[in-house]
């Protein structure tokens, strides 16, 4: 899997006139190599030549962890006192004369892009993902299955999160309770923060959770997700505790009947802006378009955020393997908010959706 990813980086590299691709711990070194960490200070690289061997440059507390898990890679050590930048400037040597410029991960910390950029001198330095998203965008299908599972975890962790009731639990309980049921449904952890936003902190796409206890009235906002082998869900679902208000019921219609409208629209060739046109063009004729205050949808795998965003101004054709959000909503500060989220893959027949919980308001106790 790994040497076959690494032959496409260097033929992408040869088609973009890049000499390297150069990879720290990221998504894209879990992609490629098959093991990533969270970015630290310590230099740890993997630099693909483009017709050359890859080199990975290792500090030596990694060494024998990273050769469990790609033995063939050949890699530079460095012990703890040491420069690694002096590793980094003999694979650059030994790109000799060949022309051609380097692409950094594009998540890189500035502390290692600096040395990175000494070592290859002369060269003009661009973005991994040039290479990389093209690559990264069309799932194949050990990805989906590994995201179909993330999506069952998920799907089923709402349940067990809202078989009890709510009211009266901080956000931060709910969201402690959907976590550890992901964690106990066999998630390999959980893929971001779970946000669980109750009351008028619905009214904030961007809330988080808190110490707010859910009262009686409250809508809800429920959005988290997991990992499988590392590859995320990102799943909402807007309920109320207690009966909803006709508000309530009318903007939660409008954004379901958005959602739907948006899948619906998802088919191999579509533009991705067209996507979340569909979803605006519902939500606006329902008097809700101000209220949808953000783009329909966001591509997911590795990284909870990558490429191809839904949004207006993307006109990139959608294709097999694709997956992304489809999580359009509708907020009004100060009073509630509803959003309504599932991750699709799209396949010759069109979306499929990665998590199947009810879509109905739900009202919980
Ligand atoms: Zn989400
Ligand atoms: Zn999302």
């Amino acid at each position: 899997m790994g040497d076959e990813r690494i032959a496409k980086v260097q033929a992408g590299a040869r088609n973009a006139g890049a000499a390297a691709v150069v990879v720290g711990l990221s998504s894209n070194l879990r992609y490629l190599a098959g093991f990533t960490d969270e970015p630290g200070e310590r230099m740890l690289l993997l630099i693909i030549p483009q017709d050359d061997e890859p080199t990975l440059i290792v500090p030596e507390l990694y060494a024998d962890q990273v050769r469990g898990h790609c033995p063939d890679i050949p890699m530079l050590v460095w012990a703890d006192g040491q420069d690694p930048a002096a590793h980094v400037a003999t694979v650059a040597a030994e790109l000799g004369d060949r022309p051609g410029r380097v692409l950094v991960d594009d998540s890189l910390w500035a502390a290692m892009l600096l040395p990175i950029q000494r070592a290859f001198a002369g060269r003009e330095i661009g973005l991994a993902s040039e290479v990389m998203t093209p690559l990264r965008m069309r799932k194949g299908k050990a990805e989906v299955d590994a995201m179909v599972r993330a999506g069952a975890i998920a799907d089923r962790a709402l349940e067990a999160a809202l078989s009890q009731p709510i009211l009266g639990l901080t956000e931060l309980e709910l969201a402690g309770r959907l976590e550890a049921a992901m964690l106990a449904g066999g998630a390999g952890g959980i893929a971001f923060e779970t946000l669980v936003a109750s009351g008028p902190n619905s009214g904030l796409p961007h809330y988080r959770a808190g110490n707010r206890r859910i009262e009686s009235g409250d809508v809800v906002i429920l959005d988290y997700g997991c990992r499988v082998d590392g590859y995320c869900s990102d799943m909402t679902r807007t309920v109320v505790c207690g009966r909803p208000t006709d508000e309530v019921l009318s903007a939660y219609d409008a954004v379901r009947a958005g959602h739907a409208a948006a899948v619906d629209r998802i088919h191999v060739g579509v533009e991705a802006e067209e996507i979340d046109r569909a979803a605006r063009r519902v939500l606006t004729e329902a008097g809700f378009g101000e209220a949808f205050s953000h783009r329909t949808g966001h591509g997911i795998g590795l990284d909870v955020h990558e490429p191809p965003y839904i949004v207006e101004g993307n006109s990139m054709a959608l294709d097999v393997g694709m997956a992304f959000s489809i999580e359009p909503g509708a907020y009004f500060p100060g009073a509630f908010g509803i959003r309504l989220e599932d991750v699709v893959v799209v396949g010759e027949e069109g979306a499929r959706s990665m998590t199947d919980a009810p879509r109905e308001l739900r009202s919980v106790e």
